[in-house]
């Protein structure tokens, strides 16, 4: 008799995050350019280091706000919503769990897309969930018909990951709309939106403006892309307040450290920075993707702050190729595909240069 982990574990394998940039700059003699990870490549604004500062000064000899209180007060004023519609934890993969916890009993279903953010998929595994898939639209896109034709009584929550990761497309909010009504009241749609600020499609959900009027739709959002806080582990989700409430009864008190804390108030007061990153981004990704037509490559036309990219039966080499180059990009190889992030201009030069030796 040995230990065993709970059965359900055992289709997941350990999260692998492959070798760190350091290392693998070490093993290659040369500088690695790291744009596998959806990272903003433009740190984080003046406001949220001054914060995080302070409460260093101040000193870590006290536990944080459990309720986070401040910080919801701000993104209550930002979002124009109740304090008792937000709840922050430790980065959106906390509050995934949480939504687990709080929601899936063993055996319900969760659905998600066929291509999608994986935590989804491994948040059913670890709870002892079903996870169903629904296949992609022809275009890489989530096929909204789809989700709905496979809503059964055991549905306890559906994960729209808008814009997608790692297709980059999005869903208009008359498609949500639409998708919403075929939705039963006891099924949760989550619109997990960690890319939303690269979204420039005119008519992207208003999604908290839905949130006020529906008890079953929520929005994910994270400090850890366009704010660039990605190493402080801040995400938040809003929704109704019962949503909310029953939330609260399972989080655990101190998840969300003070500096994380007050590095997310900070970047909240600071929205000229956001704003400036998110613009940059967006042109680079509108340069990038032109530089991919140029070189003949095909790829899904993105809303986020990453392209994926469709080499089919070539993917492994190029893959490598790049990797040996100092290039680190997310290789999706059952699928052929390989996810690059939008970085600097000179890091997307490096890229597509390195892409056309390796082609
Ligand atoms: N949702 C999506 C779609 C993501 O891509 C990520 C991060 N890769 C997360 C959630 C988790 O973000 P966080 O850093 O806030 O845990």
């Amino acid at each position: 008799m040995t230990v065993v982990p709970k059965r359900s574990l055992m289709s997941l394998e350990p999260y692998d995050p492959g070798p760190l940039p350091r290392d693998l700059a070490a093993s290659l003699g040369r500088p690695v350019i790291p744009l596998n990870a959806n990272e903003s490549p433009y740190g984080h604004s003046p406001s949220a280091e001054d914060r995080i500062l302070k409460v260093l000064r101040e000193g870590l000899n006290r536990y944080p706000d459990p309720l986070a209180r401040e910080l919801r007060g701000a993104l209550s004023r930002h979002w124009g919503l109740p304090e008792d519609c937000f709840l922050v934890d430790n980065g959106l993969d906390g509050v995934i769990t949480l939504l687990g916890i709080t929601f899936l009993e063993e055996g319900d279903e969760v659905l998600h897309g066929g291509v999608t953010f994986s935590v989804y998929r491994s948040l059913a595994g670890r709870l002892g969930a079903r996870s169903v898939e629904v296949p992609m639209r022809g275009d890489w896109s989530l096929d909204l018909k789809g989700f709905a034709e496979r809503i059964t009584p055991r549905t306890k929550l559906v994960f729209l990951c808008n814009p997608n990761n790692p297709t980059g497309t999005v869903f208009s909010h008359g498609e949500l709309q639409e998708f919403l009504e075929k939705v039963p009241p006891g099924v949760l749609v989550v619109c997990d939106e960690a890319y939303g600020d690269f979204a420039d499609l005119p008519d992207f959900p208003r999604t908290a403006e839905m949130i006020a009027q529906r008890d079953n739709l929520v929005m994910l959002r994270t400090f850890s892309k366009a704010y660039g806080l990605a190493g402080l582990r801040v995400g938040y989700i809003a929704g109704s307040k019962r949503v909310i409430s029953h939330m609260r009864r399972a989080k655990e008190p101190y998840s969300v450290n003070a500096l994380a804390l007050a590095g997310a108030l900070g970047a909240l007061e600071d929205m000229g920075f956001l704003r400036s990153v998110v613009e940059r981004v967006i042109r680079e990704r509108e340069e990038l993707q032109g530089g991919l037509s140029a070189l003949g490559v095909s790829f899904v036309r993105s809303y986020g702050n990453f392209v994926f990219l469709l080499f089919g039966a070539s993917s492994d080499r190029v893959f490598h190729g790049l990797v040996e180059r100092g290039i680190m990009v997310r290789h999706y190889g059952p699928l052929g595909a390989v996810r690059v992030t939008v970085g600097r201009p000179e890091e997307n030069r490096a890229f597509l240069d390195a892409l056309k030796e390796v082609l």
